[in-house]
């Protein structure tokens, strides 16, 4: 796993800082400009967060600001949560960040905090290693609100809000049905802000460097994998084409992506002409979802990649919704019939069904993420799938041996090639950053900085 620094990821106005290898200490967060050195006004904050556009990038999307203010306007003292579960298999942008920068994020809940009007906080998270960093820069910097970090197991689903709500609560990491969301009643019954790490990191950013709001809202972490090149976490402005990215990651001649990690389903080659930028992805119908984006290497069955995807949700199936356990199983079971080339003639037609009528009646997420995934398939890819019907495809069985189909997570095994290993950041406290003139700013962005696990 690589860690990189394009031209446009300038320290120390980026999420990724100057050292993406090393823990960041408290000094030397406070040395670029971090924590209450910068003496904006809540109101004044959440004025530039409304101005700057900033979305949420836990994988909806939704405006921060207007979250913000349903928090602070529900009607009960509020709790504030750093969520860090990343249960996507192919994303590791938040145990890297709550390893790397951990005061960067617990700013960004104080600033939350003060911004709601909240009186206590949560870090919630499931990589231990990043949960040992988050208290040691709890103890180096004590924070100006109470804030405890909770710990769960990784999983598809425990990172979606009401599953993070019930978690805290005592309960098990899975989710409820809504309404009430967590903003009406989450923690204790309070109003409750469910906030991503990253999206936390960069209303930290926003509030160190109010004159480069609009920037910092339209950059976004990305964790790059798939095709033929080394996994790869780096930080880019919207409206770079994925064919770019796809070269930058090694593989320029791809076959398409899967993307979002597994919530934005697939895009063919052609797709990958379209801008890294969350509305026209969503014009499009796929999503930028936590920004993990899997390449299909030249060559590549796309049903395969599909059947992998929706074989990992089934297994992650919380299993509390009927619709969600049979209707994954369905959509998976089509896939690998397809992929195997056993698939009966009414298959098309069912996974047509399925990615039409199954959205939407799951209590989270999980299900219209592998429904998407079936649509997707069917939208970008229709010239190869009657291929697959009554005849083994070579491309599937060259790339799946029966050792695959285990690993792949194809029999329910886990995320298999899918996984992406988060990379590694040294305990080694940094020294302070150096001033941030012209000629320290270009000695900075020296890139690769940080090469990691394979
Ligand atoms: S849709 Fe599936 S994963 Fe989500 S809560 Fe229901 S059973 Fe669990």
């Amino acid at each position: 796993m690589t860690v990189i620094r394009l031209p446009t990821a300038q320290p120390p106005d980026c999420v990724l800082g100057a050292r993406p290898d090393v823990t960041e200490s408290a000094g030397a967060y406070r040395a670029t400009g971090g924590y209450w050195s910068a003496t904006i006004r809540p109101d004044e904050l959440l004025h530039h967060l409304e101005a700057s556009g900033l979305r949420g990038r836990g994988g909806a999307g939704f405006p921060v600001a207007v979250k913000l203010r349903a928090v602070r306007e529900g009607g009960a003292v509020p709790v504030v949560v750093a969520n860090g579960e990343e249960g996507e298999p192919g994303s590791v942008k938040d145990r890297w960040l709550l390893r790397a920068r951990p005061h960067l994020v617990l700013d960004g809940l104080a600033r939350a905090a003060a911004m709601t009007g909240a009186a206590r906080g949560y870090v919630y998270l499931s990589d231990p290693e990043a949960g040992a960093r988050v208290r040691r820069a709890l103890a180096e910097h004590p924070p100006p609100l109470p804030i405890e970090v909770v710990e769960t197991d990784r999983t598809y689903v425990a990172g979606e809000e009401s599953a993070v709500v019930r978690r805290i609560d005592g309960g098990p990491a899975l989710p409820t049905a809504k309404p009430p969301r967590p903003f009406e009643r989450g923690v204790g019954g309070a109003p409750t802000l469910v906030s991503n790490v990253e999206t936390l990191a960069r209303i930290a950013l926003t509030a160190s460097r109010p004159g480069l709001r609009r920037r910092i809202a339209r950059s976004t972490l990305v964790t790059l994998s798939g095709g033929r090149g080394t996994p790869l976490l780096t930080e880019i402005p919207y409206g770079v084409p994925l064919r770019t990215l796809a070269a930058a990651h090694g593989t320029p001649d791809a076959a398409g992506a899967l993307m979002g990690g597994l919530f934005g389903g697939l895009v063919d080659a052609r797709g990958l002409d379209l801008p890294l930028e969350p509305g026209a992805l969503a014009a499009a119908g796929t999503a930028l979802g936590c920004g993990a984006i899997r390449f299909l290497a030249a060559g590549t069955c796309p049903v395969t990649a599909a059947a992998e995807a929706v074989g990992h949700l089934a297994a992650e199936s919380a299993r509390q919704c009927g619709v969600c356990v049979t209707g994954t199983a369905a959509v998976h079971g089509a896939l690998r019939a397809l992929a195997a080339g056993t698939a009966g003639p009414d298959t098309l037609a069912n996974l047509t069904r399925w990615a039409q009528g199954l959205p939407g009646r799951g209590a989270c997420g999980l299900l219209d993420a592998a429904a998407g995934t079936a649509g997707s398939l069917l939208r970008a890819f229709p010239r190869t799938l009657p291929s697959h019907l009554g005849a083994a495809c070579p491309a599937c069985a060259a790339d799946l041996t029966a050792a695959d189909l285990t690993a792949a997570g194809l029999t329910a095994a886990g995320p298999g090639r899918l996984a992406v290993a988060v990379p590694e950041v040294s305990e080694t406290p940094s020294p302070p950053s150096p001033p941030t003139t012209p000629s320290a700013r270009t000695a900075l962005s020296a890139p690769p900085v940080l090469k990691g696990t394979p």
